[in-house]
């Protein structure tokens, strides 16, 4: 059994991320949690087997580890931490981010139910409800990301709320504590994918929300080298999800695990610095010449700044903004970057760059997809773990080459 330590010490952030919920006696007295690599674990007597199972039918846990579809002790230290982290009870590790988003999803649609998405969010989030909804008759509308267009989305059968906060790529910033109200008052679910935000900057069960996911790819895992995702809640809640989970097994492994809890060890100072970057990096482009308009939630201009403030302790690293010119121009700066590499994803030690259209939502007809926003001039920076001053300089000389 892990060694017990109080939440109620009010310990911050990082002393969570390597104290917290305790720990598990290691083999060999190892400070760092062992990988261990293995898909069956023993028995010591046939008689033990029926002793396990007979505790288990009556919901007892005997011992924790059977299969490794099931879960390993790497991955169980991590839920430890992350739910700790988050403020949550219990938390479920995940293969990958989707994988999480997916299987909430799963657990609880219903097919005389409702769901309500709210849009700029994760395109394979809004790919899944378009794609994949229909073949389970579960319906579904995708509404504008502000408070008072999920009210007014609300059908008599509505019984999840999925949102995303901040939005990607413009980074709205979800009136949380106002979809939480009226989705209380109607026994509506509530779920929130805040990977940008991360448990960092926005705490959403404080607010009432029921479950957060995240892509633990991102910002918790922080090095661009692992692929997990998370979700957090009550320890009913959980239990749903873990059940869904062990059966499909979306289980993360245990080397992942190891990276991503060696990850949450620095995810405190990496958040202080991506914050601190993020706003920097913003405000220069704002006031930049070759910059026609700029999307981050701790900029006064962004449309929910004032949620923002109230809501969030930062914003993060990633940045939205649109290139004066068209697509030609936008390339010609992405290539004159010496320090930021062209790919998806964020939340990690390198910068990195995409044009939104081309990477992520090249297959969509151009109609459609200048409908959603992603114009040919549209470039989303997520910031690593570079000098501040050296990223600045950068961007500075490419934009001065268009
Ligand atoms: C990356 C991301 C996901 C998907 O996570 P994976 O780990 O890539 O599966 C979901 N939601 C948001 C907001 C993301 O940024």
């Amino acid at each position: 059994m892990p060694k017990e330590s109080s939440n109620a010490r009010n310990w911050k952030p990082s002393t969570l991320a390597i104290h917290g919920r305790g720990r598990e006696p290691h083999a060999y007295y190892a400070v760092s949690t062992p990988i261990v690599h293995t898909s069956n674990y023993y028995f010591d007597t046939a008689g033990e087997v029926e002793e396990f199972m007979r505790a288990k039918g009556q919901g007892k846990v005997l011992r924790e580890h059977e299969y490794a579809r099931y879960g390993n002790p790497t991955q169980q230290e991590c839920e430890r931490k992350l739910a700790a982290i988050e403020g949550a009870e219990r938390a479920v590790l995940y293969s990958s981010g989707m994988a999480a988003v997916l299987l909430v999803i799963m657990t609880y649609m219903k097919p005389d139910g409702h769901i309500i998405f709210t849009g700029d969010c994760y395109r394979q989030t809004r790919d899944f409800a378009m794609n994949f909804l229909g073949k389970f008759n579960v319906p579904f509308s995708i509404v504008d990301p502000a408070a008072d267009a999920i009210a007014a989305a609300i059908q008599p059968n509505t019984n999840i709320i999925f949102t995303e906060s901040p939005t990607n790529p413009y980074l709205r910033v979800l009136d949380i504590p106002a979809i939480v109200k009226v989705a209380k008052e109607r026994g509506i679910m509530t779920v929130i994918d805040a990977t940008l935000a991360t448990p960092y900057n926005i705490k959403p069960i404080a607010m009432g929300v029921d479950v957060v996911i995240h892509s633990a790819t991102k910002y918790l895992g922080g090095h661009n080298d692992l692929m997990a995702g998370v979700a957090l809640g009550s320890a009913t809640l959980m239990n749903d999800l873990y059940k869904m989970q062990r059966m499909i097994g979306a289980t993360p492994g245990p080397l992942t695990c190891f990276l991503l809890e060696r990850g949450l060890k620095t995810f405190g100072m990496r958040m202080e610095h991506h914050n601190n970057a993020g706003l920097a990096v913003a405000r220069m482009l704002e006031a930049h010449p070759k910059i026609e308009k700029v999307w981050y939630p701790g900029l006064e201009s962004h449309p929910d700044y004032r949620i923002a403030v109230e809501q969030m302790l930062g914003n993060g690293s990633v940045i939205s903004f649109l290139v004066r010119g068209g697509n030609a121009e936008t390339r010609k700066f992405i290539d004159a970057l010496e320090l930021f590499l062209i790919t998806p994803s964020l939340g990690g030690s390198e910068s990195l760059i995409t044009q939104m259209w081309a990477m992520s939502f090249f297959d969509y007809p151009e109609e459609y997809r200048k409908n959603i926003g992603m114009v040919d001039n549209l470039v989303r920076l997520a910031l690593g773990l570079e000098d501040v001053d050296d990223l600045i300089a950068d961007l500075r000389q490419a934009l001065e080459k268009i």
